[in-house]
């Protein structure tokens, strides 16, 4: 379902005329937020992302092209998405990433242009996404132990990645760092990285695991949910307070007493969020899911590449999130009987 409400009003002399797009879903929910993996390739090999060996990458033609997703990024503005995500695969692997994030920057009617990344190329470019109006970054930090580090993700680059935490913190960005929390690989790290947030004023967000794991391991169930990882920080710091979540937050959020930081829990794998769920994703292959547990729903690229024009992609987007799942669960299920959810993360974003 897709309102267009048109907002004409007088004020003195003056005249204004707001045109303001609510895209929403079958359920009623807004539609504002894009996720867009621009490659599933990655100079890390974090355990629970993809096995050591990697991927079968995608060929460069099955990847979408800049172009297409300028052209996909603008379209889908003006239906009413205000909020686009960069990520991957690593987003600073990909030739010319900056290119494309400029151009994003400058379409008009988008509100908010930021990316996820790993934090291994990103320091030499911080400056410049400061200049083009990036003013929030997540970077995927699981661990501040360098060895645990090495263990997590097959990869000596440590260094590179508190690099670019500091360059990301001088230029005044706003810094969130993901930590996905692993049985038996990093919980020792929890309060560590709570520890992070009494001097730097970034929000640690510690996640749920989720099965996306390219297939490298099984998936042993979740040991660590949302639940544990709160009581695990409540042990240490009783006086940890309740924070108000931010309209359509992913996480639960907290700080302690004294802290410049705060900390968030998300409950990627319980899916509690699913209700007030806002966002879309397309992948590195064009695919455009409205769950992260789905399958994909339609291919843009794809249609793209046939000719088809704006009009009729948009009546074709429009009809996908009148049919959007109702939950993670339900998007998981309508999939389990073909293939169960075990792709890697690096594919589809997070
Ligand atoms: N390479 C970039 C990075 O790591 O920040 C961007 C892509 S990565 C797929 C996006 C986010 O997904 C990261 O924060 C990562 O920790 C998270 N992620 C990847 N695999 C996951 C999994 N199996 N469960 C939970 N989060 C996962
Ligand atoms: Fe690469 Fe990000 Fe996946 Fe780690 S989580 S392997 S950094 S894509």
């Amino acid at each position: 379902m897709c309102w267009l409400v048109l907002f004409t009003f007088t004020q003195t002399s003056l005249f204004y005329k707001t045109i303001i797009f609510l895209l929403t879903d079958n359920h009623g929910r807004k539609i504002n937020y894009l996720r867009l993996a621009v490659t599933d390739r990655c100079n890390l090999r974090c355990f629970y992302c993809m096995p050591e060996e990697g991927l079968n990458w995608l060929s460069r033609s099955a990847l979408m092209t800049y172009e297409e997703m300028l052209q996909s990024c603008a379209l889908l503005v003006k239906m009413g998405i205000e909020k686009i995500r960069i990520t991957g695969g690593e987003p600073f692997v990909r030739k010319d990433i900056m290119k494309l994030l400029t151009a994003l920057s400058e379409l008009p009617g988008l509100k908010e242009l930021t990316l996820t990344t790993n934090g291994v190329l990103t320091a030499p470019h911080v400056a410049e996404l400061k200049r083009i109006g990036v003013s929030s970054v997540n970077l995927s930090l699981d661990t501040l132990d360098a060895n645990r580090f090495f263990a997590i993700t097959k990869r000596d680059e440590f260094g590179n990645v508190m690099k670019t935490l500091d360059e990301l913190l001088k230029h005044d960005i706003e810094v969130k760092v993901n930590a996905v929390v692993m049985d038996g690989k990093n919980t020792q790290d929890i309060i560590p990285l709570v520890e992070l947030t009494k001097d730097l004023p970034v929000s640690v967000r510690f996640i749920e695991e989720m099965p996306f794991n390219g297939d490298g391991h099984v998936y042993a169930g979740l040991k660590w949910d949302y639940v544990r990882i709160l009581d695990e920080i409540k042990a240490h710091y009783p006086a940890i307070k309740k924070l108000d979540d931010a309209q359509y937050s992913t996480s639960y959020n907290y700080q302690l007493p004294g802290h410049k930081g705060s900390v968030g829990i998300i409950a990627a794998y319980s899916r509690t969020f699913c209700g007030t769920c806002n966002r879309i994703r397309i992948t590195p292959e064009g695919e455009l899911k409205t769950c992260l547990y789905d399958n994909g729903v339609m291919n843009i690229k794809d249609l793209l590449r046939q000719g088809i024009n704006e009009d009729d992609l948009k009546e074709r987007l429009l009809n996908t999130f009148n049919n959007r799942v109702k939950d993670g669960w339900e998007a998981e299920h309508q999939r389990a009987e073909s293939q169960g959810v075990h792709e890697s993360m690096a594919t589809i974003g997070g």
